[in-house]
């Protein structure tokens, strides 16, 4: 006599055809592909990365500039202390000075462009060691929206909004155990999230 099979009956692999129990490998690993793919082509991610990435580096150069024109103003102020310097930019750097004393302005005005450019670097390179930061902070300032499920939490229905401020795990499929990666499969997929950038 043939067994009752039970109205909640298991698929077999979509992939290799293999029983449902014990579950193999191969649906998670397509759909984790297939998300991978569609996450690529989905154009909220270009929007995100291009926005964060703008702001990053707009934000570090804005630094950077101020900080370089900080140093540039005390290196001029420092050059126009020099004895004769004056004259010096008069004469466009042959001036009719005695040679020793000329030398003497030569290496001090070397050594300060020397300083000048070992600063400048310096400020550059603390730039962007900040990158991390201000990426950061820029990922921060996005907000994620996400469709309320219909028939989900909140009264609203389909057109309440579930709003998400920063990283939501609940995007990860691959997060879910084993057991309820199966029972959901040929439910709905998750609904992919909505970037909204805040601009100011
Ligand atoms: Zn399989």
């Amino acid at each position: 006599m043939t067994a009752l099979l039970s109205a909640n009956i298991e698929a077999s692999c979509a992939i290799c055809g293999a029983p449902p129990y014990p579950e193999c490998p191969h649906e998670g690993e397509r759909l984790q592909l297939a998300f991978d793919q569609a996450l690529a082509r989905w154009t909220g991610m270009q929007l995100l990365r291009d926005w964060v990435l703008n702001q990053s580096r707009n934000k570090i150069l804005t630094t950077f500039s101020s900080l370089r024109a900080t140093r540039h103003t005390s290196h001029l102020a420092y050059l126009s202390s020099l004895p004769c310097y004056t004259l010096y930019t008069r004469y466009a750097g042959s001036p009719p000075l005695p040679p020793t004393q000329l030398a003497t302005l030569h290496a001090q005005i070397q050594h300060a462009n020397t300083l000048l450019q070992q600063g400048v670097d310096e400020d550059w390179r603390r730039c962007c060691l900040e990158y991390p930061k201000v990426l950061d902070f820029y990922f921060g300032m996005v907000e994620v929206r996400f469709p309320a499920e219909v028939g989900g939490e909140g009264t609203g229905g389909g057109r309440e909004q579930r709003r998400v401020k920063g990283r939501r795990k609940s995007v990860d499929a691959s997060g879910r155990g084993k057991k309820e990666r199966r029972r959901s499969r040929g439910r709905t997929p998750p609904v992919a999230p909505m970037v909204v950038h805040r601009r100011r």
